[in-house]
This record gives C-alpha cells, structure tokens and sequence, in this order.
C-alpha cells in the first residue's frame, strides 16, 4: 500500500519534471538565438561588400577618363578594420572560413589597384607626350605650308590627320590593323619631305603608339582587377550569412509555434487536472460529511448497545445470583430435612410411647387413692398394687424412660443441626446484597461447603485452614465466589477417588489467599486462556452458563485482588483467590 503509494508519487514527480523539462526546453530554443553577432557579421560584410564595389567604380572611373582628376580615397585602413572586425565578430563557422580567401583577395584586390594607378599615369604621361609630339608636328607642317607653298595642301591635310588621329588615338580602345595602317600613313606622308617634320611625324607617331600601349597596358591591370573574385565571395558569404540568419529565424518560429502548442496542450491538461482536484476534494468532502454522519450514528449505536449490554449484564449477574440462591437453597433444604426426619421419629417414638406412660400414671394415680382411703379393701389393694408393679416392671423393661430420654436427646441433636444451618443460612442471606463489612474467611470457606453440601456427596473435602486475620469484603460476594469454584471443583471430578482441598494462609502482610484443589479431569492448555470470558463454557447447556468464573474475576478485581489458576490436564486444578484484607476505597464508595 505505502510502497505503490510511493512509486506513484514518484511517477507523478516524474512526470511533471518531463513536462516542466520539455517546456523549458522549447523556450530554450525558442530564447537560443544570439543574432547580434550574426547582424554584426552581416553589416560588416555588407560594408565589405560596399567597399569593394566603390572601389570597381573607382578603377572604371579611372580607366574612362585621361583627365588628371582628384586622389582617390585611401580605402587600406578601412578594409583592414572591416577584416579585423569581421575576424573578432566569429560567429558562424562559414564566416571564419571564407575569411582567409577574402583577406588574400582583397590583398590581391589592393595590388592590381596599385598596379592600374601607376598604368594610368603611364597612359597620362604617354598622352601628354603624344599631344606634345602632334603639336610640334602641326606646327612644322605649319612652318612647312610657308616655306614650301605650294605643297601646301599636302602640309595641311598632314597637320589635319595628326589632329585627327591624336583624337582618335585618345579614344581608341585598341590598337587595331587600321590605326597601326593610318599611324604609318602618317610617317610615310612626311616622308621625302622635310627632315625635321619627317622627324616630328615619326615621333608623333611613336609617341601615339606608345600611348596606345600604355593605354593597353592600363587596359590589361584594369581587366585583372576587374576579374579579381572577391567582390563575389563576399557576395556569397553575405548570402550565405543571410540565409543562416533567416533559416535560424525560421527555426525559431517554428519552435515558437511548437512552444505555443505545447503551452496550450499543457494548460488544457494543468486544467483538467485543477478540475479533476477540484471535483476530488468535493468527493472528499461529501465522503468525509458522510462518515462523520455514520461515525456520530455508529457511536450512537454504540452507546445504545453498551447501555443494552450494561443492562443485560446486570441481569446476568442477578440471574447467576438467583442461581446461587435456588442451589443454596436447595441445600439448605436437603440438609435441614434429615435432622427434621430424626426430630420428626423422635417425637413420634416418644408420643407413641406416651399410652404406656399415661396407663402407668392412672394406676399409680388409683394406688394413692386406694392407700388414701380409710377404708379400702385389702383386696382391691393388693391387685392394684400388683397391676402399678407390673407396670413399673413392664415400663422399665421396655426401656421407656431411657428411649424417650435417648428420643429427645436425638431430637434437640437434630435440632441443633437445624439451628446451625439456620446460622449458615443467616450468612447467605446475605447473598443478594453486597454491603462491605468484616469476614471471617474460614468461616465462610465452612458455610460454603456446608451449601454446596448436596454437590460434595462422595467426596472427601479436605480442609486446610491457615491463622488468618479477619478481611473487609462485600462476604455475599466472596461466598458466591468461593461457592463458584467450589461448585466447579465438584463437577471437574471424574475419578474414582473425588477430592477437594479447601486451603487458606496469609499471602504477605495485607493479603490472605483461597487456595481451591480438585483432582479432577483438568484444564486443557488451549482452553485455559479462555475460562475466563464471559459465556465460555465446557459443560453441557443448562449445566454451565459460562459466567460463573467472569463474574469470579470481575468481583475478586473490584476488591483489588486476583484470581491465579494452575492446571494439569487428566491430574487435577488449583485456583488461588488472593484478597487483600483491606478492599480499594472506591468498594466501599459504591456500596456507600
Ligand atoms: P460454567 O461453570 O457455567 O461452565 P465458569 O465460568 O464457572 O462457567 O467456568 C468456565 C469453564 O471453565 C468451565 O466450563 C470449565 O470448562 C472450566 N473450569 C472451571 N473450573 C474448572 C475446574 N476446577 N476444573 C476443570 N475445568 C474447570
């Protein structure tokens, strides 16, 4: 019971530390997330992402244009924060990763810028020569017009495509099969003329070439910074990032939703089991009134019966009483009966020797009157005197006088026995009260066996009478104790040669003992524990009420002593009444 009590406390706790731990565990994932540095990472990378594309911008701006323009910014120190930063921000591992190929790249990135800037002020500088060359070569072909006027148109059309293919050499793209075609042109043109514009058109015309190639060469670093992949690593790994963000944000609103159905789920349970608490305490309660009302019933039912069972006690003891009395009375009138038969012959022995006498007395009464008178016959006399002689002979030889003396004397015997059961009988008419007084034990150990007379027929009683001082008892009680064991001493003898040892003795200095023997059947082991109770019987119906040795012990426990018993099955019992000689106050309280 306590233990299945126990397994299901420990069931429940169970149970609930599983739910309680679920919940947490889902606001845990729920809470998990640490976007911060996620944010962080993204924002630097998006900086990143910035400085790289400012930077294409820049060499595009750079390449397009041959104007001399401003600096542009120093972008070193903040590419080296952003990549300092980005390595402190660590956060997800793809981060740490693609960080050294970014670093690398942007190293790279920052070479190939370097490497088109000192192009471009090649290309610069290349320009500025070829404008320089076609200006002294315009201004020869000038110079030439006035000297030789009349190839003047030639002159012309010389300075007018040295202008033209400055122009078009500046905006060339390339270096193509028919610029290098018109460059050549140009120095055949001055060619066969003059020597000094001959010289300024070959120089015009390297120097455009040389333009060209710086142009080219410009054209190359500007093409390997362009196809420098870090812009897109960058791009992937902000995406990469993006994404990692969204889906753990994705996750967190799915655990949200979970958590959601879980705390409803658990709510509708706590719920449900709040009612379920409710409606048992309202159970308990209903049941708890409903043994209250049966407790108050039983107890009252209970008191009835005790009151019944008082009552029915009462009668019981007063009926055990009434059956002492009918046995002592019938005792006492088995034993007053057969000194009555004596008193009975006696008297009528002695009324039927009467006649004799009353005879004897009239012929001594005729005798005296004979010698009385003056005159009386001889005669008459002498007969008369023979008749009384003869009476008297006759008288003394019946025995008369000394059966009649014999008579009475067996008469008054009987009626001294009559007298001294009356003085018993005197003690037990005590019986059916209970006033404390004085008793004398041996004298009521006497009158209880002279009562119990008829039931000791055949038996040789023994008695044993110890110097004891007189008790304070209530003695119709201790008779009718004394008459109980005594009675079932009696009844126990199955043998052939019956004996009852009745003894008495001082037991210490306050207390006398009554010891009761019998060498009856005995008590068997597993009935004497029992003898006791009230109604437990061994005898017959209408022989044993089974009350007789209950109310022994109830009386001999109110006068504050005890009742002992020793038996051996098949050899006999003693029971010993111990009482003290001075019973507890509240004995005398009750019968006050
Ligand atoms: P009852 O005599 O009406 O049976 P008691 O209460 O006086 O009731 O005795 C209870 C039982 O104790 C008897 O039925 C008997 O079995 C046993 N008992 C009492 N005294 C003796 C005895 N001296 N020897 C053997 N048995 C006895």
């Amino acid at each position: 019971m306590t233990s299945s009590r126990a397994l299901r406390g420990a069931l429940l706790g169970l149970s609930a530390a599983v739910l309680l731990g679920t919940l947490a565990f889902l606001y845990s994932r729920t809470e998990a997330i640490d976007f911060k540095r996620e944010s962080e990472t993204l924002s630097l990378l998006r900086e990143l992402q910035a400085l790289d594309a400012s930077w294409d911008a820049d060499a595009s701006r750079l390449t397009a244009s041959l104007a001399p323009g401003a600096a542009p910014p120093d972008r070193g120190t903040t590419l080296a924060r952003i990549l300092r930063e980005l390595e402190r921000a660590g956060g997800r591992p793809e981060v740490a990763d693609a960080l050294p190929a970014i670093k690398s790249g942007m190293a790279a990135k920052s070479t190939a810028w370097e490497a088109l800037r000192a192009r471009h002020e090649r290309s610069l500088a290349a320009l500025e020569a070829a404008r320089l060359a076609t200006r002294t070569l315009v201004s020869e072909a000038g110079s030439m017009r006035l000297k030789d006027p009349k190839r003047a148109e030639r002159y012309t059309a010389l300075a007018g495509e040295a202008s033209t293919l400055a122009a078009t050499v500046r905006a060339a793209e390339e270096a193509d099969g028919a610029l290098a075609a018109r460059l050549a042109g140009l120095r055949e043109a001055a060619a066969g003329t003059d020597p000094a514009l001959a010289a300024a058109a070959e120089a015009a015309e390297k120097a455009m070439r040389d333009f060209l190639a710086a142009r080219a060469e410009e054209r190359a670093a500007a093409q390997k910074m362009a196809f420098l992949t870090v812009g897109g690593r960058v791009d992937l790994l902000s995406r990469t990032v993006s994404r990692g963000v969204q889906g753990a944000l994705e996750d967190k609103e799915r655990w949200r939703v979970y958590l959601f159905f879980y705390a409803a789920a658990l709510l509708v349970g706590v719920g449900y089991l709040v009612a379920r608490v409710f409606a048992a305490q309202a159970a308990l309660r209903e049941a708890n009134e409903g043994l209250e009302k049966r407790v108050a019933e039983r107890t009252r039912e209970l008191s009835e019966a005790m009151t019944r069972l008082k009552e029915s006690e009462a009668q019981l003891v007063q009926s055990e009483k009434m059956s002492s009395l009918g046995q002592m009375v019938a005792g006492v009138a088995h034993e007053i009966n057969t000194p009555l038969a004596y008193v009975k012959n006696s008297v009528a022995t002695v009324r039927d020797r009467l006649p004799e006498l009353r005879d004897a007395l009239a012929q001594s009464d005729r005798l005296v009157g004979l010698l009385q008178a003056e005159s009386a016959d001889p005669a008459d006399l002498q007969e008369t005197f023979g008749a009384v002689t003869a009476r008297l002979a006759q008288l003394r030889e019946h025995r008369v006088i000394e059966d009649i003396e014999s008579l009475s004397n067996d008469g008054l015997h009987g009626i001294e026995q009559i007298a001294e059961l009356v003085v018993n009988l005197k003690n037990f008419s005590r019986l059916d009260r209970s006033k404390v007084a004085s008793f004398n034990v041996n004298e009521g150990v006497s009158a209880t066996l002279l009562i119990a007379k008829p039931q000791l027929r055949n038996v040789t009683v023994e008695r044993r009478f110890g110097e004891i001082p007189s008790i304070t008892c209530s003695p119709s009680q201790v008779n009718q104790v004394l008459l109980n064991l005594v009675t079932n001493a009696a009844q126990a003898l199955d043998k052939a040669d019956r004996r009852i040892v009745v003894a008495t003795r001082r037991e210490g200095a306050d207390a006398v003992a009554i010891e009761v023997m019998d060498n009856g059947k005995g008590i068997p082991a597993d009935v004497l524990p029992r003898i006791f109770d009230p109604f437990f019987t061994t005898k017959d119906v209408g022989k044993g009420t089974g009350l007789g040795l209950s109310i022994a012990y109830k009386i001999i426990a109110e006068h504050g002593g005890r009742i002992d018993v020793k038996s051996q099955p098949g050899k006999g019992t003693m029971f010993t009444v111990v009482l003290p000689l001075h019973p507890p106050a509240e004995l005398a309280a009750r019968d006050a």
